[in-house]
């Protein structure tokens, strides 16, 4: 498998749903979103999936919609990033030490991937983990991402429990756990800027960044 396909249709209910956007859409990306970032990584980001009108349009993960605005904010005043916005795929933007990928690389209705297409979606995500050696540190964003990371790990679901700020040793590297940066967990406060900066901070030190 590799651990990207630009083409990949093996989730029917996913290609059926972004050839319809597509049609709806048609300026926007409408295919599988590849990751962004440093191509030797010492932290690789796991999000959940595409947003419809932000990496569904754009064509780069977190771009363009509100999940993006605290995350690349985030990245940039750790240094992490070399402007505080994502806008676009030619804006120039820099990513040292950090790639950022989904668990699932397809917009998926309702903002919610099916069992069965995470799971079918997994194999790009081992192979991006066995690709990228040098990434010693996963920081999960919420928990499709964090049960993602321990499938692409060989690791059964309950290997380790999801939590804000849990972190956990995997058979190749550290996982860190984060609140995803959701406008909803953000407006609830489930996750505010100043955890989710603690939380982003200590995966960039664990990853000598
Ligand atoms: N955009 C992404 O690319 N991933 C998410 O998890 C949310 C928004």
């Amino acid at each position: 498998m590799p651990s990207f396909s630009p083409h990949c249709v093996l989730c029917p209910r996913l290609a059926v749903f972004l050839r319809k956007t597509a049609h709806e859409n048609p300026d926007y990306h409408c295919k599988p979103v590849a990751p962004f970032g440093d191509v030797a990584p010492k932290l690789l980001i796991v999000g959940l999936a595409p947003g419809m009108h932000g990496a569904n349009r754009t064509g780069r993960p977190f771009t363009g919609d509100y999940a993006g605005i605290l995350l690349y904010r985030t990245l940039h005043e750790l240094g992490l990033a070399s402007a505080p916005q994502s806008t676009d795929r030619a804006d120039g933007l820099k990513l040292p030490g950090v790639l950022i990928t989904n668990a699932v690389k397809c917009l998926p209705p309702d903002n919610k991937p099916l069992p069965i297409e995470i799971k079918t979606c997994n194999p790009y995500l081992q192979t991006e983990l066995e690709k990228l050696g040098s990434a010693k540190v996963v920081l999960a964003l919420g928990t499709v991402a964090h049960d993602a990371v321990l499938m692409a790990s060989g690791l059964p679901r309950g290997a380790a429990k999801f939590g804000h700020g849990n972190e956990f040793e995997l058979p190749a590297r550290r996982m860190v756990d984060s609140y995803h940066c959701s406008r909803y967990n953000t407006n609830t406060r489930r996750l505010t800027a100043e955890m989710f900066r603690t939380v982003v901070g200590r995966a960039a030190s664990l990853a000598g960044l």
